[in-house]
């Protein structure tokens, strides 16, 4: 669904992805991790085309990334975000942080918007708090109205970034257990995280990350009992 080849991105002198080489099938749930620096809000970033790259090439569904105009308008609808910070527009309400895109990006009926909206933020287990503005919201729920808003645009794929790690440690769970049952459903998830307990409940595969490059890829099991570089078990060890 996403293919990434020969992906490479400066940063003035800083050479941040070399020669990034990864393939995410539909349905596949990848576990990005590595330390600060290494490139991982960048690889997100570069996928929805946040971030333009020197060279190499990005393709979803076999096109390469639309590069302007209406096309990468579908392609940020096509390719979901959800970041550490949460992002939601501070003065809409929950509820129009979520119709909002479907609204204005892919001109839904307005009536049609709200109803799939509350669908969804029910799904995520806030649609009582639909009428509030984000700030009234802790942050677990405002992380989770963010994976609602994400979902309201039917993407392919969904790139979180660090989604919990701006969180209470007491509200961590219940955003992971959103992120899990969309797994579960067959969602074609990207998610930078260090959390392990959702790297082994739900993904298929873990890259690890160092210096710009993808060092390794394994199995969740196999990367976490027995990483093969030495970059990632200097990793491991600090995070275990
Ligand atoms: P973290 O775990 O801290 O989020 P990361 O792996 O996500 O780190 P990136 O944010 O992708 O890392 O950054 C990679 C490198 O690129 C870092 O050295 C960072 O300082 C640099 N960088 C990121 N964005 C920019 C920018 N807009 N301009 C210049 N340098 C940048
Ligand atoms: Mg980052």
């Amino acid at each position: 669904l996403v293919r990434l080849s020969g992906v490479n991105k400066h940063f003035g002198d800083l050479h941040v992805l070399r020669d990034i080489d990864l393939e995410v099938d539909k349905g596949e749930v990848l576990v990005v991790i590595g330390p600060s620096g290494s490139g991982k809000s960048t690889l997100c970033r570069a996928i929805n085309r946040l971030e333009p790259i020197d060279s190499g090439t990005i393709e979803l569904d076999g096109e390469p990334l639309p590069q302007e105009g209406k096309a990468l308008a579908r392609l940020r609808s096509d390719v979901g975000m959800v970041f550490q910070s949460f992002n939601l527009f501070a003065h809409k309400t929950v509820l129009e942080n979520v119709t909002l895109g479907p609204v204005k990006v892919r001109r839904t009926k307005k009536a049609d918007a709200r109803e799939e909206a509350l669908t969804l933020l029910d799904r995520v287990g806030v649609k009582d708090q639909a009428d509030k503005l984000p700030a009234q919201l802790s942050g677990g729920q405002q992380q989770r109205v963010a994976i609602a808003r994400a979902l309201a645009m039917h993407p392919k794929v969904i790139l979180f970034d660090e989604p919990t790690s701006a969180l209470d440690p007491e509200m961590v769970g219940e955003v992971l257990d959103v992120m899990v049952g969309l797994a579960r459903d067959g969602m074609t998830m990207v998610v930078v995280t260090h959390e392990m307990g959702f790297a082994r409940k739900a993904a298929n595969r873990v890259v690890f990350m160092a210096d710009g490059r993808l060092v390794e890829q394994a199995t969740p099991e196999e990367f976490f009992t027995n990483p093969q570089s030495t970059r990632a078990k200097d990793f491991l060890s600090k995070i275990l």
